[in-house]
């Protein structure tokens, strides 16, 4: 233990900021998170009611907690998101990037709104979010980004959100060297087919089983099992996990 910081071992007081903490794998998230010992901020885009439920959900269990809206694709609220959580917290200790859309079409079929829209908010989101963590975050602290599995699966309709989140797989090997000197790990996770509304909306019942008997377990993985290896690369046990992609997707690839 001699080489780990105090500010490994103890959470409490240490600041994470998780985009996309309204709903699914962010909720789950900044629920894990909190019961962790960390203060989070629950950020989201547009469902101020769903944030509030987590919000309330950390404070019933002793937690704390602060709901802020920014869109992550506009620079600008991205960086009052920064503003605000060191104005009331003090800091910023892990940032968790978890904001993301996935609206699908083969890509003789798509749109431009809709590819505009995916790298707005999967790929510029994510850039927004680390140039302020690289002006802000604490010295020690954690970046964990959430990548997908369709980066190896490469499924049809999944052009432009695949090569978003192979962009951002990207942009966390480069960022993991720029925080050379800072004692910060930087990682992405790489989650399968997840229960959530993200993946779930618009598949019919015969669709979800299929994509869910792809892993050898049989089942779609649960947004608090991706909560639980972001709370592992947020915690004293991640000391050692730096520049990585970790699959979390039960063996589906
Ligand atoms: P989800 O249930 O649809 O939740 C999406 C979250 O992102 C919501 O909190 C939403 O806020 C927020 N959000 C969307 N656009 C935003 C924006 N412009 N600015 C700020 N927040 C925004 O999705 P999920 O399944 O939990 O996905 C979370 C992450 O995991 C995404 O990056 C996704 O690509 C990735 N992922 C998911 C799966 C899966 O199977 N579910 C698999 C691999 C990777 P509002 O509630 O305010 O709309």
């Amino acid at each position: 233990m001699a080489n780990l910081h105090s500010s490994d071992t103890h959470n409490d007081h240490r600041v994470a900021l998780v985009t996309g903490a309204s709903r699914g794998i962010g909720a789950a998230t900044a629920k894990r998170l909190a019961a962790d010992g960390f203060a989070v901020v629950v950020n989201y885009a547009g469902n101020r009611e769903a944030a509030d439920a987590v919000r309330s959900d950390i404070e019933q269990n002793g937690g704390q907690a602060l709901v802020v809206q920014a869109d992550v694709s506009n620079p600008s609220e991205v960086k009052r998101l920064f503003d605000e959580t060191i104005d009331q917290f003090g800091g910023v200790d892990v940032l968790v990037n978890c904001a993301g859309v996935m609206d699908l079409a083969p890509i003789g079929e798509m749109d431009d709104a809709t590819f505009d829209k995916t790298v707005a908010i999967n790929l510029k989101g994510t850039f927004n979010t680390l140039r302020q963590a690289a002006q802000h975050l604490r010295d020690g602290g954690r970046v964990i980004n959430v990548s997908s599995s369709v980066t190896r699966l490469l499924q049809p309709g999944y052009g432009p959100y695949a090569a978003t989140k192979a962009a951002v797989e990207a942009m966390t090997g480069v960022f993991t060297k720029e925080m050379r000197g800072r004692d910060i790990r930087v990682n992405a996770i790489a989650p399968g087919p997840t229960a959530t509304e993200l993946f779930l909306e618009g598949k019919p019942d015969h669709v979800v089983d299929h994509i869910a008997n792809l892993s050898p377990m049989e089942r779609l993985g649960q947004p608090d099992e991706i909560a639980a290896m972001i709370a592992a690369l947020a915690g004293a046990h991640g000391g050692w996990v730096n520049g990585q992609t970790i699959h979390v997707n039960g063996g589906v690839i």
